[in-house]
C-alpha cells in the first residue's frame, strides 16, 4: 500500500514526520507523496483540510488517516504519541474506509466559463468591507434577496466549523445533506432573510448570485479566485470524502469532546 504524508511545518509537528517517515520505511511501506491510496496527514483539522484538497482529485483510491500534535479534532483519530500504533494499523489495511458527503461548487462567470470545486468543510460568499448583496435560489426558484456579511454553506463535517459559530445545527456525518448558514444578516422591515440555518437534501441545489462586483468567495481555507463569477451553485457531490478507519471515534463523541467536556461518556 502506498503512504502519502502531508502535514504542517509547527515544530511538533516535524519531529513526528520524521518519525512516521522512518517507521514506514523500516517495515518497508512505500511513501509515494504523487498517487497515494492512503494520506496521513499530520497537523490538526486544518491540515487535513489541506490534504483533502491536495489529493481528492486522485477520486475513490484515495483515503485519508489524520494524526493530530495537538489535541483530537474532528478529521483526526490519531495522536502525536500513537505513531507506531498507526504504522502497524497501516500494516494490517484491508481497505476498509468511512465515507462523508462533500459540497460541490460550481461557479459560472460573466463570459459562460464554469469552474468545479470541493469542500470538506464549507464554502462561503462574503463581502468582508461592506455589505453581500445576494439573491439565493432553491432549485429554480429566488427564495430571498440575501443582505449582510456572508452565507456559509457546509457539509455534514463541516457543520461543526464555521456553520456553528454562524448558529447552524450540527449534522451526522450520515446524513447526505448541506447546510447554508448566515453571516450577520440585514434583517429589517426593508431587507428580510429566513434568518435561520437551511438543510438541502442531496439532489437540491442552492445557487447564489451576487448583485455586487466585490465579494470574496472561499473553499474550506482557500480563497477561490471571484472575478466576473455571476452565480454559484451549491449541491452534495457525487464524489464523497474516504477516512481508513483504523479507530474512528464515534461522531457525538467528537461534539462532545470538542464542545462540551473531554471528561464526559
Ligand atoms: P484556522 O482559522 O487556522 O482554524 C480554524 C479552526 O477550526 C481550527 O481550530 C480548526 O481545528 C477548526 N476546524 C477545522 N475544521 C473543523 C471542523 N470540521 N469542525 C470543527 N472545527 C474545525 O483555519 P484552518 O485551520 O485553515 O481551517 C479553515 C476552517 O476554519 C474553515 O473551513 C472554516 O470552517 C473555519 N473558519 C471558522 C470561522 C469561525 O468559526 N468564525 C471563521 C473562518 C474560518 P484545528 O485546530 O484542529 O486545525
Amino acid at each position: 500500500m502506498r503512504v502519502g504524508i502531508y502535514h504542517n511545518d509547527v515544530p511538533a509537528s516535524l519531529p513526528i514526520v520524521a518519525q512516521l517517515k522512518a517507521e514506514l520505511t523500516h517495515a518497508g511501506v512505500p511513501i509515494d507523496q504523487e498517487s497515494p491510496e492512503v494520506v496521513v496527514s499530520v497537523g490538526g483539522d486544518g491540515t487535513l483540510l489541506g490534504a483533502f484538497h491536495r489529493y481528492i482529485g486522485l477520486g475513490d483510491q484515495v483515503r485519508f488517516v489524520g494524526l493530530h500534535t495537538g489535541h483530537l479534532g474532528f478529521y483526526t483519530d490519531w495522536l502525536g504519541s500513537e505513531v507506531t500504533e498507526l504504522v502497524q494499523s497501516l500494516l494490517s489495511d484491508n481497505g476498509q474506509r468511512v465515507s462523508y458527503p462533500i459540497l460541490q461548487m460550481t461557479t459560472t462567470t460573466k463570459t459562460g466559463e464554469t469552474n468545479r470545486y470541493l469542500a470538506l468543510n464549507e464554502a462561503t460568499f462574503k463581502q468582508p468591507v461592506g455589505t453581500l448583496v445576494a439573491d439565493i435560489y432553491l432549485g429554480d426558484q429566488m427564495f430571498e434577496g440575501f443582505r449582510g456579511d456572508g452565507v456559509a454553506v457546509a457539509t455534514p463535517t463541516g457543520s461543526t466549523a464555521y456553520n456553528k459559530a454562524n448558529g447552524g445545527a450540527v449534522l451526522h456525518p450520515s446524513l447526505s445533506a448541506i447546510q447554508m448558514s448566515e453571516i450577520a444578516s440585514i434583517n429589517n422591515r426593508v431587507f428580510r432573510t429566513l434568518g435561520s440555518p437551511l438543510v438541502v437534501p442531496a439532489g437540491q441545489k442552492i445557487t447564489v448570485k451576487p448583485q455586487i462586483d466585490k465579494f470574496l468567495i472561499t473553499c474550506d481555507q482557500l480563497e477561490i479566485f471571484a472575478q466576473d463569477v455571476v452565480s454559484a451553485e451549491f449541491e452534495v457531490a457525487d464524489q464523497k470524502v474516504h477516512f481508513a478507519p483504523y479507530r474512528h471515534l464515534n461522531f457525538w463523541k467528537r461534539v462532545q469532546n470538542a464542545f462540551i467536556s473531554e471528561s464526559l461518556g
